[in-house]
């Protein structure tokens, strides 16, 4: 299996350059050349199987031209691990007689960008080997909260990398502002900037984009990288989770085997949900896959029209990680609809007039499989509530866009089918919001949240939130630098 790019402009290359590579030299995403086949037997053959060597299993379909199968197994096997993921990576929930609720946040920073971020950097770690480098590879991240976090648990003690997170003084909160001052490992560095998130994000930018700052660090065998949600690397992990979810429910007898189902995925950059129609396009028994917005709803006005069009309003809302004007991982679905030349000629309108507008059978395509449905900020809140008190299951904000389009979807188009419908965060990474949700009071420290939403509910607390303040401060959050000195604190990690 070879690596392409959506644009088309570059030669074809391996797995192991395209995860060391992260973007193809023509801007455009990696894709495999073609999808592999899921048999009915494989599928059967996975429902025995336990979580790592189901995702071992599928990452070796994808893999298998540079990484063995024994070098995944291990690495899985580290990624999602007990310690890591107390009680299983991917548990599911019941909710009424056709919800199922995937839920990807029991990982070392309850968000589901662990699924992804705990086996990343070691497939990026053998990438750098496998392609004869000789070099360490220095990971820059600039991060208004939860993604810095993850990168770093992900990365810590990772052999031949280095991680560098900055975030911004203003504008994190202080739990996340914990969560990485007290981060572990000999490898991490984290360092708060004077400004905002475009001050810290255009900061890397100029790191990224100096000649000089690389010629240093090439002097010192060190290149620079990103944990870019557009890694094929970050990508292929989320497609085993949607296989073993589907191998979970056949095994607890909710579904016979071949059975379609629907899901729904809360959505932001798209990549969640991308897995899973990589999922169905390698023979997984999906129908309907509902994309979930919040009220920045651009992809529900473009499966309903056609145009994607970012010259809009951006609201800033109770699902941060959802505010999102460009999706970069559709860039991905264009390809497979309508092929490199056409999405070279969208993703250039995108850049030029911020939309585009598919044609009409790329449009009829994608509407096979796909529908848009999106929840504003009242009804995000009412949700919590509802399914709090209709169901006793208590869900965070972004999770109750979803459960919200959900239900909508059960009532107006396919109310038979099981919905997988995806939560991607624990709800006490979101107390204030999620405790007003329930009692209409606002609370200003979040930790004060965190305990009153324990007291309300009696759910409790992930491992990776508790007693936060209580840890030790490796990384001082009073220690802000000047973006300007950005380059030279990197120098001297
Ligand atoms: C990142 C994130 C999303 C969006 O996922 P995409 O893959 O970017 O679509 C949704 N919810 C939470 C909590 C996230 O952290």
């Amino acid at each position: 299996m070879k690596y392409i790019s959506t644009r088309g402009g570059c030669e074809p290359c391996s797995s192991a350059q395209a995860i060391k590579q992260g973007l193809a030299g023509d801007g455009g995403l990696f894709l495999p050349d073609r999808m592999p086949e899921l048999s009915d037997q494989t599928l059967k053959e996975l429902c025995a199987c336990d979580y790592p060597t189901r995702a071992a299993k599928v990452l070796y379909m994808f893999l298998n031209d540079d990484y063995t199968y024994d070098e995944l197994l291990s690495d899985c096997k580290e990624a999602y691990s007990e310690a890591g993921f107390p009680g299983g990576p991917a548990p599911i929930s019941s909710i009424g007689d056709n919800i199922r609720v995937l839920e990807l946040w029991h990982g070392p920073t309850s968000a589901f960008k662990d699924m992804a971020l705990q086996i990343m950097p070691r497939l990026f770690s053998r990438a750098i080997k496998k392609t004869n480098d000789k070099r360490q590879a220095l990971i820059l991240v600039a991060t208004s909260g939860d993604t810095g976090k993850a990168a770093l648990e992900g990365y810590r003690d990772i052999d031949g990398v280095r991680i560098m997170v900055f975030y911004p003084q203003s504008g994190v909160s202080r739990v996340q502002k914990l969560q990485m001052a007290t981060q572990i490992g000999n490898n991490v560095f984290v360092q708060s900037v004077i400004g905002n998130f475009d001050d810290a994000q255009n900061g890397v930018k100029k790191i990224f984009s100096s000649d000089e700052m690389r010629a240093q660090l090439d002097s010192k065998g060190i290149f620079l990288s990103s944990a870019n949600s557009i890694n094929w690397g970050r990508l292929v992990p989320q497609v085993v989770y949607y296989i073993s979810a589907y191998c979970d429910l056949v095994n607890k007898g909710d579904i016979t085997i071949g059975e379609d189902i629907n899901v729904c995925v809360p959505t932001g950059n798209f990549g969640n949900i991308l897995a899973a129609y990589i999922a169905k396009m390698m023979g997984l028994p999906i129908h309907d896959l509902v994309c979930a917005s919040n009220k920045n709803k651009i992809l529900t006005d473009f499966f309903e029209t056609g145009i994607y069009d970012r010259n809009r309003e951006f609201y800033t809302t109770a699902s941060p990680s959802m505010d999102i004007l460009i999706s970069s991982n559709l860039e991905r679905l264009l390809y497979l609809k309508s092929g490199s030349e056409k999405t070279a000629e969208y993703m250039k309108e995108l850049s030029e007039k911020g939309k585009y507008r598919i044609g009409q059978s790329c449009f009829n395509s994608i509407t096979r499989s796909f529908c848009g449905g999106y929840c504003d900020e009242e009804n995000t809140a009412k949700t919590i509530k509802h399914i709090y008190e209709d169901y006793n299951y208590l869900c965070d904000t972004h999770t109750a866009v979803a459960m919200y389009c959900t239900e909508n979807f059960l009532k107006n188009v396919d109310g038979k089918r099981k919905i997988l419908t995806v939560s991607t965060a624990s709800p006490y990474k979101f107390s204030p919001s999620v405790y007003a949700a329930l009692t209409g009071e606002h609370f200003e420290n979040e930790l004060d949240a965190i305990g009153a939403l324990l007291k309300l509910t009696g759910v409790e607390i992930p491992l990776p939130l508790k007693d936060i303040e209580k840890r030790e401060i490796r990384f001082d959050p009073e220690k802000s630098i000047k973006a300007e000195d950005m380059p030279k604190a990197v120098l001297e990690f």
